[in-house]
């Protein structure tokens, strides 16, 4: 995704804007991977004040997840706004300033738009409010089907309950 702003280096002042649907592959967060379902939507406006670029936008598009409770997959809109500036230099020199570097005539956003994904996508999410996750005994999706372990540690309080009926039953016998 590249700007071409030779125009705007002329015209000092004026504000531009661009559009971009551009298709993002998944992106590795040590271990863990970000799909999206569908082309990043990106709107950027963008001036030049002579110095250097300000811009900004709104990134917008949909993230494939998996659900922290149930592991089920679910779509999940992910938008962020933003603003930065580029300013003509070294990436080093940019990266102090906490800008980003453009050279010749051209805002490159690829490296933003990265950055803005890895600091500001959810990693964790359900599927819905009240997933009920997975049974820890079975291993069911509860929010499917119903198991018989839950009412297991009800039995297991009445056992020794249960156990002394038995010996009493047992004594009446002898
Ligand atoms: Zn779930
Ligand atoms: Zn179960």
């Amino acid at each position: 995704m590249k700007i071409n702003v030779s125009s705007e280096l002329k015209s000092a002042g004026r504000t531009s804007g661009r559009h971009f649907e551009e298709e993002w592959g998944p992106v590795d967060l040590g271990g863990h991977k970000l799909v999206f379902t569908m082309p990043l939507s990106i709107d950027i406006s963008y001036v030049f004040d002579g110095e250097g670029f300000n811009t900004k936008g709104v990134l917008n598009s949909e993230l494939l997840m998996n659900c922290t409770k149930c592991n089920s997959e679910f779509k999940q809109p992910f938008s962020v706004e933003f603003s930065e500036r580029f300013i003509k230099a070294t990436e080093e020199e940019a990266e102090e300033l906490e800008c980003y570097a453009y050279s010749g005539e051209e805002l490159d956003l690829d490296r933003p738009v990265l950055d803005l994904i890895v600091l500001n996508a959810p990693i964790y999410g359900l599927c819905r409010l009240d997933c009920k996750g997975l049974c820890p005994e079975c291993g069911c999706d509860l929010n499917i089907t119903k198991c018989g372990c839950s009412a297991k540690p009800v039995n297991e309080k009445l056992a020794p309950l249960t156990e002394l009926a038995r010996m009493l039953k047992d004594e009446e016998e002898v």
